[in-house]
């Protein structure tokens, strides 16, 4: 990699990292990548998403990120970890200017360097995946910590680009078992929704919410097979992604319970679709193969909350739940409250 590379990539990473702090964005990989492609202004289109994102929204939700990572980065993936690659390097770059600060008369820290240079530098030119590229920075973060400790010094800048390093590497343990997909339905799974229904909260973005329930879907299994009734799931769930706009999400809740956020969507707006979604399930029609009859009988209740001033995200969800509830009581197959 040039010297140009190194300053340029340095100087974008000095943008990226307080840009993701300031808009609440958790340092995983695939945020990385994306956020650095913003600071870097590379990608009209992507800056002018996200900026139309945080202007509507007031922040940019995990969900929104990974779905900018899905749209404009991953399909460039060469490229992208081309760039990640770059900013990993100039974190290590980083990294090595506070050592050699610190410990320019220690006798291993030129090794360390030249070994893990010669490595980045390979793993420029041989196009390591990113689990092996930060295979490598991990090394470096260990093995300058041993000679850090031997020194007894310690340097702020040095611990902050460690953190972030080690912040990327939990991320990326993370991310690879927990998946926010739902497995059956492929829409978002209740860890997604736990997330960014918290990351609302916290950024008080009014909001409403939409939690239906199918309506005797055990008895469904029952007559029909739970297979059937898996792809009654499936069907469901397309059905309320399709229903989504203005950064709506559809996420399964669990089970046979499907949950929808609704940022800036007040009570009224919110009931009016959830009567849609309740007129498009009724009119489910699945083919049982066993007996060759359509099956049309597929219904759900609703319950619908809007978010009062300063509510916590646990209450809101009750109050959906018992409207919900009383949908059920009320006989099914309706969106309560009435008004
Ligand atoms: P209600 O109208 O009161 O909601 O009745 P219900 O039968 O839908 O409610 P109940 O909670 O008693 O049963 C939920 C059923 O949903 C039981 C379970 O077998 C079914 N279910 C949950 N997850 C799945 C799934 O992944 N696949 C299938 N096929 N069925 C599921
Ligand atoms: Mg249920
Ligand atoms: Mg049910």
């Amino acid at each position: 990699m040039s010297n140009d590379n190194f300053v340029e990539s340095t100087k974008t990473l000095k943008k990226t990292v307080p840009l993701m702090i300031k808009h609440k964005v958790p340092t995983t990989p695939t945020n990385y990548a994306l956020w650095y492609t913003y600071a870097k202004q590379q990608l009209p289109i992507l800056n002018q998403a996200i900026d139309q994102g945080i202007a509507e929204l007031g922040l940019c939700t995990p969900t929104l990120c990974d779905t900018l990572y899905q749209e404009h980065l991953a399909s460039q993936t060469d490229k992208d970890m081309a760039q990640l690659k770059q900013s990993l390097t100039a974190m290590v770059q980083e990294i090595s200017h506070s050592m050699a600060d610190t410990l320019s008369d220690t006798e291993d820290f030129q090794g360390v360097l030249t070994k893990t240079f010669g490595k980045l530098e390979t793993a420029e030119q041989d196009g390591l995946s990113l689990e092996e590229t930060m295979k490598l920075v991990r090394e470096l973060v260990r093995e300058s910590r041993q000679i850090h400790t031997s020194t007894g010094t310690f340097k702020g800048q040095l611990s902050s680009t460690q953190q972030e390093i080690s912040a990327l590497r939990q991320a990326l343990i993370e991310s690879q078992k927990e998946a926010n997909e739902d497995a059956l339905t492929g829409i978002l799974n209740r860890r997604a929704f736990d997330r960014d229904f918290q990351n609302y909260i916290q950024n008080n973005v009014p909001l409403s919410l939409i939690l239906l329930d199918i309506d005797r879907f055990k008895s469904f299994n029952d007559n029909y097979g739970h297979l059937l009734g898996d792809q009654v799931l499936k069907i469901v769930a397309r059905r309320l992604k399709e229903s989504c706009r203005d950064y709506a999400q559809a996420y399964r809740f669990g089970g046979e319970e499907f949950v929808l956020i609704l940022p800036h969507k007040m009570k009224s707006s919110a009931r009016q679709q959830a009567e849609t979604l309740r007129r498009t399930l009724e009119k489910i029609s699945v083919l049982d193969k066993k007996s060759g009859q359509r099956i049309n009988s597929v219904t759900a209740s609703f319950g619908v909350a809007e978010r009062q001033e300063n509510e916590p995200g646990e209450s809101m969800i009750n109050r959906a739940d018992a409207f919900m509830n009383q949908a059920k009581k009320l006989g099914r197959n309706r969106v309560l409250p009435l008004t």
